[in-house]
């Protein structure tokens, strides 16, 4: 099957998910996760209607980006070092991995440079595993105030990558987990901060994201293959 292909594919499981919950499908975007893959894909899936593209290695991100001359926006959604900062600054449109103050604190100053604001997303480990990124539960409130605080960084609303499993049920109660959070954060009324956007969901279980509230599916294998 081609790019293409895959994409309508994609397109029409997103549509059926929120159908199901009575979900407005153009209430979710579809985030095609293009890392280790080549700039031929990522412009194939251009040529086939795809916007955003989510990317996790900084270097990767901004050599692919300078290939290709298709208009597009460039999401991050890896770990990232405050160092590699500044080479994301006005390159990408929404950053979802933000998990610490430090990391958000030179977000601000790198944006701040160009005279503009970055939108990010807070990632949460929810199941608290150690192998992963992201603040706490419980330390995702005072974050987002912490954030809040930041001039040239707007938060958006909350990112995370449960456990992996087979069944893509096993995933439902974590995301149901993150969207209660954002709720409960969204009823602070912090100013400056929206909690408009759920980033959660990939190839495996992103109708359940969707049943869930999901707004942003990150979306590898099942539109580019295996990686
Ligand atoms: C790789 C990756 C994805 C996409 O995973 P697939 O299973 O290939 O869909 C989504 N989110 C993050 C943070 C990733 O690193």
């Amino acid at each position: 099957m081609s790019i293409a292909e895959r994409l309508n594919q994609i397109r029409s499981r997103i549509a059926e998910a929120a159908a199901k919950v009575g979900r407005d499908p153009r209430t979710v975007r579809l985030v095609a996760v293009s890392k280790t893959r080549p700039p031929g894909d990522v412009v194939a899936a251009c040529r086939a209607g795809q916007v955003i593209f989510g990317e996790n290695y900084v270097q990767e991100l901004t050599v692919k980006a300078a290939g290709i001359a298709e208009p597009l926006e460039w999401h991050f959604i890896g770990h990232l070092q405050s160092n590699k900062v500044k080479y994301l600054a006005g390159l990408v449109t929404l950053i979802h991995s933000v998990d610490r103050l430090s990391l958000a604190e030179e977000i601000s100053r790198q944006w701040g440079r160009l005279g503009k604001s970055c939108d990010v997303l807070v990632q949460v480990n929810i199941a608290g595993e150690a192998t992963k990124s992201g603040t706490t539960e419980t330390g995702a409130l005072r974050l987002v105030r912490d954030i809040a605080l930041l001039p040239n960084v707007r938060v958006r609303g909350l990112m995370t990558m449960p456990p992996f499993f087979d069944d893509p049920e096993a995933a439902r109660p974590y995301f149901a987990e993150l969207k209660r959070l954002s709720d409960l954060i969204a009823g602070e009324d912090i100013p400056g901060v929206e909690m408009g956007e759920l980033s959660m969901g990939m190839s495996g279980d992103f109708e359940a994201a969707i049943q869930e509230g999901a707004t942003l599916v990150r979306v590898g294998t099942a539109i580019f293959g295996e990686r």
